[in-house]
């Protein structure tokens, strides 16, 4: 982070250590005779608001999260329920969904008694929408006669035979896995709603959990994980972390996978060939060990993992995998574009991970990866028009955006959506003791009841190159606001109630506002975009073309509906060809002019065909290219 001079009647100072203060949003609801209780070795030096102080303006964020909340809307419980109470042979009439909740399908269960609970919590925490809730906790009380129907602590939509082909390593898909969802989605009902059974349905399966691989010796167990294990050390470290119960951290452990560990404590990449989706929840979870344990060897896995991650293994768009798996040496990427490039819950993990990595240091880089991922990964995956989300994110030129049918797909990276357009509100804002980080320029509201203050952001962002953020206070309060610089801004500039301040800060840092605020005192922050290119690691000619944080894409033939919805990916081959691009290896960016009077609207000039680029996200149903085949223009 860089500092600045100090300027009349503000201070720009550089960042110091801060103190400590209680953990993440998981710890904060946890009570003990009306205190809190925290079971964290490590706090968090930065953490952000719960979700129900910050509220989202109109924007693209908003229309994502709008789109999200009316899909988790028109999910019906008994439909939600279908699968869970034939399994615990409890009469149901519903029809049942389709896709991955089909009745014969071996995940069932994992979005209608997991993610469905998850989004829904973090729907309810972002958006106070109450009916939603209503719906939520009639799944869980349903749940909880099916667990009550299976004895043992057992709950899911499969029948439990599942688990001793695991065992056995026979054929089966992934019942940890779907464990975990429904695990996760009854601890968040906990944290986010307050729902008191959620927490001892989630105890009940704890315990079937411990039962299950206690009977297994280290090695067996280790087998096992060479199957699966979904996200279940980190459930378990969250449940650790809400009941202070030691003996869940004990289950946690019995996930760690050694022969995938062992080489990221020796920072060793060994990534190659293994399938991406399951190993991120195996490194969160290490993120949670060390915070509840202090063991210093976790911490190592999670921030090498994250490096190289992001600056071998990702695209222009900050997702990561070809095919759901890594399939090549450090830093070639250059081969692995195709239909099926990057799947969408390796974005929403990755960006889970980068919070634990920022709350322990807030270093302006991962927020840079965090904005980027945002931006062109996550936003534009949703479909605003009904809230159907996509598997891959396809980044080979020619292809389009395939996405799922309402009723019938319910894929993995449905789920994992589902959460994050439900949890867009948390991470805009992180604060310590007496700061406050803007990580997001994403128009929104905070409230900060402790210090007796709020905030409001009002911007257009990314198409408003800045924003604006207004303080209230009830009286004036001391204290530094601390606004993210991001890679892409060359030049900025910052104006407080009207007087620009005469110094900047340097791309990718947080540029401190450290004076007493008042009711009324207005930031306002400029952020010039400019056009860059992103070339592929391994191979120069092949260059993406970004404009301030957003990837721009070359918007191509328009496809019907058919082609838009159902398959995890457009048909391979089915590509429309894209001609070579003819650049200046001087000005790589001079075949780009932004269009007049529109709005992050350009076209390709001296080319072979006219085309127009826009931001990836903006790219709904039509053709594209991101990453172009780039030719010098020869003298
Ligand atoms: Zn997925």
């Amino acid at each position: 982070m860089t500092a600045v001079a100090a300027t009349a009647g503000s201070t720009l100072l550089p960042k110091i250590a801060m103190a400590s203060p209680p953990q993440d949003p998981v710890v904060n609801t946890t009570q003990k005779d009306g205190k809190p209780v925290t079971y964290e070795k490590i706090s968090w030096r930065v953490k952000p608001f719960p979700m129900k102080q910050v509220r989202l303006g109109e924007g693209p964020c908003k229309i994502a999260m709008e789109a999200d909340r009316q899909y988790l809307r028109s999910l019906p419980p008994d439909r939600l329920l279908h699968n869970f109470r034939v399994n615990a042979g409890i009469p149901s009439s519903a029809q049942p969904f389709g896709g991955w909740e089909a009745p014969d399908c071996e995940l069932r269960g994992h979005y209608a008694g997991g993610h469905y609970l998850s989004a829904a919590a973090l729907m309810y925490a972002s958006s106070g929408d109450e009916d939603l809730k209503n719906n939520a906790n009639t799944v869980v009380a349903e749940l909880g006669k099916c667990q009550a129907a299976l004895k043992s602590g057992y709950l899911s939509a499969f029948p439990i035979e599942f688990f001793d082909r695991l065992r056995e390593r026979q054929r089966v898909w992934a019942p940890f896995y779907t464990v975990h969802k429904i695990m996760a989605g009854l601890l968040d009902m906990y944290v986010h709603t307050g729902n008191e059974q959620a927490l001892e349905m989630v105890e009940k399966m704890a315990g079937w959990t411990a039962g299950y691989t206690g009977s297994l010796s280290y090695d067996h167990m280790q087998r096992v994980l060479g199957t699966e294990y979904g996200g279940m050390g980190e459930v378990l470290c969250n449940l650790y972390a809400v009941t202070g119960k030691e003996y869940y951290l004990e289950v946690a452990q019995r996930f760690d996978k050694k022969v995938f560990f062992d080489p990221l404590a020796a920072h060793r990449d060994e990534l190659k060939g293994l399938h991406v989706n399951t190993h991120i929840p195996q490194v969160i979870a290490a993120a949670r060990y060390y915070e509840l344990t202090g063991d210093r060897r976790y911490r190592d896995i999670a921030e090498y993992f994250w490096e190289e991650v992001v600056s071998e293994r990702s695209y222009c768009t900050g997702g990561t995998s070809n095919g759901e798996s890594w399939n090549t040496d450090p830093g070639k990427l250059s081969t692995e574009l195709g239909p099926s490039t990057t799947e969408c819950c390796c974005a929403y993990n990755m960006m889970k991970l980068t919070r634990h990595l920022f709350g322990w240091s807030p270093d302006p880089r991962l927020m840079d990866y965090y904005e980027r991922t945002l931006f062109n990964h996550r936003l534009g995956t949703i479909n605003p028009e009904d809230g159907t989300m996509m598997y891959y994110l396809p980044l080979a030129s020619g292809y389009w955006k395939t996405f799922g049918k309402p009723f019938d797909s319910m894929w993995c990276c449905t789920g994992t959506g589902s959460e994050e357009y439900s949890k867009l509100t948390d991470t805009i804002y992180f604060h310590d003791d007496d700061s406050l980080y803007v990580n997001l320029y994403i128009d929104s509201h905070l409230e900060w009841p402790e210090k007796g203050l709020s905030f409001r952001q009002e911007t257009r962002f990314p198409e408003e190159q800045g924003t604006t953020i207004t303080v209230s206070a009830k009286k004036p309060a001391l204290m530094a606001i601390n606004l993210r610089i991001p890679y892409w801004a060359q030049r900025g500039s910052v104006k407080i109630n009207g007087s620009e301040l005469p110094a900047f800060s340097s791309p990718a840092s947080y540029l401190t506002l450290n004076r007493t605020w008042k009711a009324g005192d207005k930031i306002e922050l400029s952020l010039p975009m400019e056009l860059h290119i992103d070339p592929m690691p391994d191979d120069q000619t092949i260059q993406a073309a970004m404009y301030g944080p957003l990837v721009l894409a070359g918007r191509l033939d328009p496809v019907t509906k058919e082609m838009s919805y159902g398959d995890y990916e457009p048909k391979p081959g089915d590509q429309e060809k894209v001609p070579d691009i003819i650049a200046e290896p001087a000005r790589p960016t001079a075949w780009i002019e932004p269009v007049d009077n529109q709005a992050l609207t350009f076209n390709a000039v001296g080319q072979a065909k006219a085309l127009t680029l826009v931001p990836l996200y903006k790219v709904i149903h039509d053709r594209y290219v991101v990453y172009w085949k780039v030719d010098n223009k020869s003298a």
